[in-house]
């Protein structure tokens, strides 16, 4: 049986793969459990359930879905990290000393369905049901009906608030406490007596024990620039991610994330490679391909000596690690030269002159035209950002704008914008 849950999971996974490369994105870092009927008793849990790192307790009710429903319930899961719910949960009891992890947790399943359920099917539920053309959501509680309205605007907690109101005070101590998502340690609240039972450090036993919490917010600022460069972001997801991107994302991650996972790559799902046998988990052979970068720095921007020497030597990791062949283009308001960089870190030396005008009009122009450049498929262009651009986003050319440290605060109109 075990096996069996394990091959529905990475079943489902691929499914992601295949259809949907945001939750795939972030679906790689989950890591399967299999818990038996018992545990799942013990710990609260009805099908599934997550842990903030990653860890994805399954039992058997788990097969009894189909397919998509799975890939759903994954893309469910996930959405709960993204969205922080274990963490903010958290943060709400120590508020209000008080809290139902079960009305939480289920304003957390109405936010998360609404994102979800635009791309993927999800098993019906009796307690929570969204209705995404009228943007209303309905929860069933012991017999009381609440209807939530302008459910893209509300926040998990403005649902909450909304549900409790409603929620006679007698009815609330009789909820029972099915623990969807896990809870990690969390030390202040490792002792409080004000935890629902069910939500207590029991249920962190499932999750591995001092493995590093990840940063799901970052991850899915990883997967949205991935998704959205595939051209296939799910719908109602644009805001959400564009709210946590304003933070400032890292740009090394992005660009070294992207050029190892999608430059020309051809999943081969025949053999799991190597790799995966050894952790168990299935992940696709990539076979990569030899790549064409150019390279554009900007020399008359605002740029320091560090930004560029930052940048270089970013870049150098990233070339070598995809075996790309490197054009250099160096630019300010025209081009000067169009270079084949056999060793990037001369680039380093390159001056930059500040102060002048700027367009990137003419690299792009240089990117069409010039046969030598044909096969460059990716740019990226450092530069403060203060510069010209062609109004219509070059036909078969990803582009990557580097904003330096001194450059411009908003993202530029076509492409993936990373700021230093
Ligand atoms: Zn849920």
């Amino acid at each position: 049986m075990k096996e069996k849950i394990l091959e529905d999971f990475r079943r489902a996974r691929i499914y992601l793969l295949r259809n949907h490369p945001f939750f795939s994105y972030l679906a790689m870092y989950l890591k399967p459990k299999v818990i038996s009927e018992e545990e799942s008793k013990k710990l609260g849990i009805d099908v599934i359930a997550v842990a903030k790192d990653g860890t994805l307790a399954l039992n058997e009710k788990f097969c009894e879905y189909s397919v998509k429903e799975q890939a759903g319930m994954l893309a469910h899961e996930i959405m709960h990290l993204v969205f922080n719910h274990p963490q903010r949960f958290f943060e709400m009891l120590r508020k209000k000393r008080e809290g139902s992890h079960y009305i939480y947790n289920l304003a957390g399943d109405v936010v998360v369905d609404n994102v979800v359920l635009r791309s993927l099917p999800l098993p019906e539920s009796e307690v929570v049901r969204l209705n995404l053309e009228k943007n209303t959501a309905t929860v069933q509680i012991g017999g009381m009906k609440i209807v939530i309205n302008n459910i893209d605007k509300k926040t998990t907690e403005e649902i909450y608030e909304e549900i409790m109101k409603d929620m006679p005070k007698d009815m609330l101590k009789k909820v029972k406490v099915p623990t969807e998502f896990l809870f990690g340690k969390d030390e202040d609240d490792a002792d409080s007596d004000r935890k629902e039972e069910g939500t207590g450090t029991e249920i962190s036993s499932i999750s591995g024990k001092g493995k590093k919490e990840l940063n799901w917010k970052d991850l899915a600022v990883e997967a949205y620039t991935q998704a959205k460069l595939r051209g296939n972001v799910p719908a109602g997801l644009e805001r959400l991610v564009e709210g946590l991107v304003k933070p400032k994302i890292n740009w090394k991650t992005v660009l070294r994330r992207y050029f190892s996972q999608l430059i020309p790559y051809d999943y081969t799902y025949s053999k799991p490679s190597k790799k995966s046998e050894a952790v168990g988990v299935y992940i696709p052979a990539i076979k990569k391909e030899g790549m064409e970068l150019a390279v554009a720095i900007d020399t008359s921007g605002s740029i320091s000596e560090e930004d560029l020497r930052d940048f270089v030597s970013e870049m150098a990791g990233i070339i070598q690690q995809c075996n790309a062949t490197v054009w250099a283009i160096i630019c300010d308001c025209e081009v000067y030269s169009v270079n084949k960089v056999k060793n990037i870190s001369e680039l380093k030396n390159i001056k930059i002159k500040g102060g002048g005008g700027t367009s990137h009009i003419p690299v792009f122009e240089e990117l069409k035209k010039n046969p030598k450049l044909k096969n460059v498929k990716v740019l990226v262009a450092l530069t403060d950002g203060y510069t010209e651009v062609p109004k219509k986003p070059p036909q078969g050319l990803t582009t990557f704008w580097v904003i330096s440290r001194d450059g411009i605060n908003e993202k530029m109109p076509f492409g993936v914008t990373v700021f230093m």
